[in-house]
């Protein structure tokens, strides 16, 4: 039996609704950014596999390093215990990071790095006899699957069990370059009626908003608006961190950095997950004291697992080395070549792109998961490419190692695409 058909009997896959969408590519192998199933075809990987894996499937720079520390030490509480990569790892990281980040908090997921950015800011607050109970966010915007995560996202169309027992969230616009003024009359308005404890967004690029983007100038605005009013910015670069937005965080396009910032995904290469929460030293101030009970009461088993640090030390090292970077630059102006010659096809209504993140929507309406979003999908993988559309949106975030050729195929089949829509 296939494994396509074994997978049936007993798994339940994420976002799926089994009864419509019950078949699962097998998928045997992977090298670089390619994809392998077990009938023999191949995909190119142009979304990095939910953007982690930036430097290519099985780099093996990587994996000789997790390897190594495999038989080294594999694992140990980290309460109360601590080891070389993860306190190698703070010092690398630290180093790129904006200049007032100065502590990091280990976790297992992009969604729990930001409970923990919510609990942090919550928290905060708490110590310091000042109960805040409201947060702002995005509209749009996404965050995770647990529960404070869920309740700052806001594409809910698929939380209405849940919404009852969300947090006090209230939602404001993206900037978009002629609503910095509305939108910071709005921020006024919340903050004369709420006591607010801390605004949560995506910088830039809203991943799951189909890589909606929005405007530095105005979130810089807002940044600051926040900052003025002892409000805790959580800045989720679960998505936009290490080299996506062309810098090595998106929070370093705007002058007022966040107080707390949330990191996964790209962080270990997309070889083992890991999470961080990395916070300003004055949020770790506030919880350091001689009362117990100020302290951050959350763990989790995993945390700091040294193979994911060894995984996450070898992404940092290939982020930054000469190859990476100009391949980078590459990406960004062959993506900016591409935008230019499809943007005046009749079939796209707009394109768009922040750093190697680039995307374009469709002139037609459809649904996020609607059956000409499965046509599409269907079409790319029978071409031999990897992209997941997102409602009436496309778009590419290929492995970073991508070569000219394998880009120019991405593009060719996305050209090809607009024919049958
Ligand atoms: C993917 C993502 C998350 C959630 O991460 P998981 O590891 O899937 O829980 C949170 N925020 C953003 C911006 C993301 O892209």
């Amino acid at each position: 039996m296939s494994i396509q058909e074994r997978d049936k009997k007993h798994l339940w896959h994420p976002l799926t609704q089994h009864k419509l969408h019950p078949e699962a590519i097998a998928i045997t192998k992977a090298k670089d950014c390619m994809l392998y199933d077990e009938n023999g075809n191949e995909y190119i990987d142009a979304i990095a596999s939910w953007y982690t894996c930036m430097y290519g499937h099985c780099n093996e720079f990587i994996t000789n390093r997790v390897h190594q520390q495999m038989q080294q030490l594999d694992q140990v509480v980290f309460s109360g215990f601590t080891h070389e990569p993860a306190v190698k790892l703070s010092e690398e990281l630290i180093k790129i990071l904006p200049k007032n980040q100065n502590k990091l908090f280990f976790s297992d997921n992009g969604s729990t790095c930001v409970e923990i950015g919510i609990k942090m800011a919550l928290q905060y607050h708490f110590n310091k006899g000042d109960k805040r109970n409201t947060l702002i966010a995005f509209e749009d915007g996404f965050h995770g699957d647990t529960f404070g995560a869920m309740s700052v996202s806001s594409l809910s169309v698929y939380n209405g069990p849940f919404e009852d027992f969300f947090l006090d969230v209230k939602r404001i616009p993206t900037p978009n370059g002629h609503n910095h003024h509305a939108v910071l009359e709005m921020l006024a308005d919340i903050v004369k009626t709420n006591k607010v404890a801390g605004f949560v967004y995506e910088p830039l690029v809203q991943g799951a908003a189909a890589m909606k983007m929005h405007d530095a100038t105005g979130l810089d605005l807002i940044l600051q608006f926040c900052k003025e009013h002892d409000i805790i910015t959580v800045a989720d670069e679960v998505m936009t961190g290490f080299g996506k937005t062309g810098k090595h965080f998106a929070s370093l396009h705007m002058n007022t950095k966040p107080d707390i910032m949330c990191l996964s995904k790209a962080l270990t290469a997309g070889l083992l997950p890991m999470a961080i929460t990395s916070c300003s030293q004055h949020i770790y101030d506030g919880f350091y004291s001689d009362d117990i009970s100020k302290g951050l009461f959350h763990g989790h088993t995993y945390s700091a697992n040294p193979l994911a640090c060894s995984a996450a030390l070898a992404g940092l090292e290939l982020l930054q080395s000469s190859k990476i970077q100009d391949n980078i630059k590459c990406i960004i102006a062959s993506h900016q070549e591409f935008g230019n010659h499809i943007k005046t096809h009749p079939k796209v209504k707009s394109t768009r792109q922040t750093g190697v993140v680039f995307a374009l929507d469709l002139n037609v309406e459809m649904s996020r998961y609607g059956n000409l979003r499965d046509k599409l999908f269907s079409f790319f993988m029978k071409h031999g490419v990897f992209l997941r559309p997102l409602g009436n949106t496309i778009y590419i975030q290929a492995p970073y190692i991508i070569a000219k050729e394998q880009l120019e195929k991405v593009y060719q089949v996305i050209e090809d695409a607009l024919e049958i829509v």
